[in-house]
């Protein structure tokens, strides 16, 4: 415990890195040793965090794990209460970090002749199943992309879970449940997705933010997924940080332990939500293209550097695009993408205007090596596109994105950077393809 708060502490002055060593969304420093950390309160890390509070009458969990935490973190809460119920839990949302560690209280229960835990969720957290459960090639994909390690192992591909523990209790705006001595308050906040619950138990100045805060910039703009919402996410922290709570136990990352902390994470995160957002809509007023708006948006940078908010995971430009598809629509203002050639078709022409692809290729490498990796990106797309099979077109492209993604503090910019990189390692412009 002792080890644990100073961890904490030294993270919140920033004297310890979040872009690797204390990720918010990789596994932690103690190898997921559940510990307790208050009276009453069993903090687990993993990929998420999985907290589990004993109410004087049962167990109760907030957020549950992955499916590789299930058994693990079943030992780690009977170690610490052996004989206890689990009575009830709360999933957070419907990702696939904090929803699988009930099977093995289930059969507990079950060979008990006990209660079953009950559940409670959102009300749209069976639609976002359902969705899964539609997409779980896409899914596999996407995540492939998003977590493959920075060193790329081309092997490396994601399958998705099939099969969910659907809530028994789902509610709209708030439900307050009683168990002990204690009051679970959840409420709903749409942000990093529709069906956001954060529980607040006033008994014990808990809160239990789930992914409205994650120890870095918001998964606000995640790229390959499905809508999320700054505004009223933005909304929800300051709700959240007017209730004077004593302990946060975030849905990613550590535990924050104070009032004045927990209040200055929750508004900080707030502000750079905000900013975002109202930048990104005063330009959209303007009748401004989305290219402009994602090139005169102005990024708070005293915000970004917090130890708390640095771009590690998402990365603040994906947030305006999240904004622009949330109030605009799909069209991002450029008349020749209306109704396009295929790309492939495009790049034929330009990198014959260009004088064939050898060109290509040397003013590539030439902004490459002036440090425009930005640009060189784009010209070696086009020559991956018109000449699929080249292999010194994909030497230059692996070479070029294997670059792109060392300068990334993004995780999810240099995953999707490193699987092109180990694509083309492959001879694919996409290892998918
Ligand atoms: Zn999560």
């Amino acid at each position: 415990m002792a080890d644990l708060r100073d961890f904490c502490d030294r993270l919140w002055k920033g004297e310890i890195d979040t872009t690797f060593e204390a990720h918010p969304v990789t596994s932690p420093w103690n190898d997921r040793q559940a510990e307790e950390i208050a009276d009453g309160v069993l903090f687990f890390k993993s990929v998420a965090s999985a907290n589990t509070i004993d109410t004087g009458d049962g167990l109760v969990m907030l957020d549950t794990g992955t499916r590789q935490d299930t058994a693990v973190l079943h030992a780690g809460v009977r170690a610490w209460r052996p004989e206890t119920p689990l009575a009830a839990a709360v999933f957070s949302h419907h990702h696939v970090d904090h929803i699988f560690g009930l099977g093995p209280f289930e059969r507990e229960a079950e060979e008990q002749g006990r209660p079953a835990p009950v559940v409670y969720g959102h009300e749209t957290m069976p639609w976002h199943f359902d969705r899964y459960s539609r997409t779980l090639g896409y899914n596999g994909a996407i995540n492939t992309r998003q977590f493959i390690r920075p060193q790329g192992d081309s092997s490396f591909r994601m399958t998705w879970p099939d099969g969910y523990r659907y809530p028994d209790v789902v509610y709209r705006d708030r439900l307050t449940f009683q168990r002990g001595d204690l009051h679970f308050h959840l409420h709903h906040t749409r942000g990093e997705t529709e069906d956001a619950t954060w529980t607040w138990i006033p008994e014990r100045k808990l809160l239990a933010p789930g992914d409205l805060f994650i120890w870095a910039v918001p998964n606000a703009g995640n790229p390959q997924k499905v809508q999320r919402f700054v505004g009223e996410w933005a909304a929800g922290l300051r709700e959240m940080a007017g209730l004077g709570a004593e302990l946060m136990l975030p849905g990613h990352g550590y535990p924050i332990f104070g009032a004045e902390r927990i209040e200055a994470a929750l508004l900080d995160t707030a502000a750079l939500l905000e900013s975002i957002e109202g930048q990104t809509l005063a330009l959209m007023n303007t009748g401004a293209s989305l290219d402009t708006v994602l090139h005169e948006v102005q990024m708070p940078e005293d915000l970004l550097s917090k130890p708390y908010l640095r771009p590690v995971y998402d990365h603040p430009q994906f947030i305006i695009r999240t904004v622009w598809r949330l109030y605009g629509g799909w069209y991002e203002g450029e008349p020749d993408n209306l109704l396009p050639a295929p790309r492939q078709a495009q790049a034929r022409v330009w990198v014959e205007l260009a004088g064939g692809v050898s060109a290509v290729l040397e003013r590539a490498r030439s902004l490459a090596d002036e440090g425009d990796l930005r640009l060189a990106c784009h010209l070696i797309e086009y020559a991956a596109l018109a000449e699929p099979e080249s292999g010194a077109v994909h030497e230059l492209r692996t070479e070029i994105y294997k670059r792109r993604a060392g300068e990334q503090t993004s995780s999810m910019a240099r995953g999707i950077f490193t699987f092109a990189a180990v694509s083309s390692e492959e001879g694919k412009r996409d290892g998918f393809a």
